[in-house]
């Protein structure tokens, strides 16, 4: 054990001796924004405390695994309370019944749910089960979408459904995405009967926020519909954020099978998928499509999403949206008035930025290269300037801004006031 740090700098540099880039996970290395990451302390509500003492208002809220803000005491209380009962079993506990009938109840295709330990384990989990089910190889997924880490779901590039994905990543051998199919996002692609299914973000938040187009989600059920395959919702950043049904409540259209993460586990490891019970019965032990955990069904992360789901009523997700809908829209002014180009998007509880002249006032991106043409430098400045006033955003251009139920107006108008001042001074960079 070396000595205890005091300083962010000094702490990134013992980070980078013992972990790679000094980080456990790559966007967390400020590398696109430049500068050192802050080592948190602590947090509260809408603020995190960094190791020097400085406090800011956390819009990265663990990229939308906090909903309630930082350290609620529901939350907290009941997995001390859960701890003081054991960390892990290995053994089934009613706390992971509860939750899945939680989950079950909250969303329509949902009979029968599996708990993991991460969102990257269901969605991998997810198109296992498809192709087990199907007896299919091929999976269609939407460039710019992001499904976690798994080798078949990393390919991001390529366009049109004919095109076979690359690798998104060294280390992904060609054999591991050749039955991955990259189509671009809103546009509803062409499938044949080799296709086991097609997995899309229901509003894309990993490349901003990006809005299903009318018609492009039904089209997406259709077309499963008609070529036999499965339609899967990867609803880790939406489910119990845009609502208790998350997208496909919102937008009306119902998946063969979904998958959560994030908000289901309180900011504890979670992730979960679900479906109809013919479909999950192909999962082992019912079924012959493998898969399990060590650490699956955890007591304390069941205990910490069984506790943030109870805070969840449609008065406190009407109360988020409007939460984020005076943020989107103070944050548009507030930009707007300090003569910085961006442009803001807001889905229900979601809001995206992007910086850059953008065509109008009501622009959004359709899809990946939309989004792309975002400006990362103009992000990084602003992204600098907001942490110097106190205010933090995520250190990529591409992720989602998340308010919370802790981001009281007060806050939110306070923040507010450091944007405009930070878009002032990074306009004028
Ligand atoms: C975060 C995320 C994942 C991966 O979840 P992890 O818990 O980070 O593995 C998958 N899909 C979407 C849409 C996500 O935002």
């Amino acid at each position: 054990m070396s000595e205890p740090h005091s300083t962010n700098a000094d702490l990134f540099e013992a980070a980078q001796r013992v972990i790679p880039g000094g980080v456990n996970s790559p966007v967390r290395a400020f590398g696109s924004v430049g500068g050192t990451p802050y080592f948190v302390a602590r947090a509260e509500g809408s603020y995190v405390f960094d190791v020097e003492g400085r406090r800011y208002v956390d819009f990265v809220q663990s990229y939308g695994a906090i909903i309630l803000g930082h350290a609620h005491p529901a939350v907290t209380e009941a997995v001390a309370k859960a701890a003081a009962d054991g960390t892990s079993y290995g053994a089934p506990t009613e706390r992971e019944v509860a939750l899945a009938e939680r989950i079950a109840a909250a969303a329509a295709e949902v009979d029968q749910v599996r708990l993991t330990s991460s969102g990257t384990e269901a969605t991998m989990t997810a198109v296992r089960l498809a192709r087990g089910f199907t007896g299919r190889p091929q999976i269609v997924k939407f460039a710019g979408c992001y499904h976690g880490h798994a080798d078949s779901l990393l390919a991001a590039g390529g366009s049109g459904v004919a095109t076979l994905g690359l690798s998104g990543s060294a280390g992904v051998p060609p054999s591991a995405v050749a039955d991955t199919v990259v189509a671009p996002y809103n546009e509803v692609p062409e499938l044949d009967d080799q296709v086991a299914a097609v997995i899309v973000e229901p509003v894309a938040a990993n490349m901003g926020v990006v809005p299903p187009a009318p018609g492009f989600l039904e089209g997406l059920r259709a077309a499963c519909d008609e070529a036999g395959a499965l339609l899967i919702f990867d609803e880790v950043i939406t489910g119990f954020r845009l609502g208790r049904g998350g997208a496909a409540e919102r937008f009306g259209v119902t998946p063969d099978i979904a998958c959560f993460g994030k908000v289901i586990g309180g900011g504890l490891p979670i992730g979960a998928l679900g479906a109809r019970t013919e479909i999950m019965q192909t999962l082992a032990p019912t079924g012959p499509v493998y898969q399990a955990g060590t650490l699956s069904g955890n007591p304390l992360a069941t205990a910490a999403g069984l506790a943030a789901l109870e805070q969840l009523t449609p008065a406190a997700y009407a109360e988020l949206e409007a939460r984020a809908g005076q943020f989107a829209n103070g944050m548009r002014e507030a930009l707007t008035r300090s003569g910085f180009d961006a442009a803001v998007v807001q889905v229900g509880t979601l809001v995206g930025l992007y910086c850059g002249p953008v065509a109008g006032p009501g622009w959004v991106a359709a899809d990946y290269d939309d989004a792309r043409t975002t400006d990362e430098q103009a992000y990084a400045r602003l992204h600098a300037e907001l942490l110097r006033r106190g205010v933090a955003f995520a250190p990529g251009a591409y992720e989602a801004i998340f308010v919370s139920l802790a981001h009281t107006p007060d806050i939110i108008d306070e923040a507010l006031g450091a944007i405009a001042d930070a878009a002032s001074a990074a306009a004028q960079a």
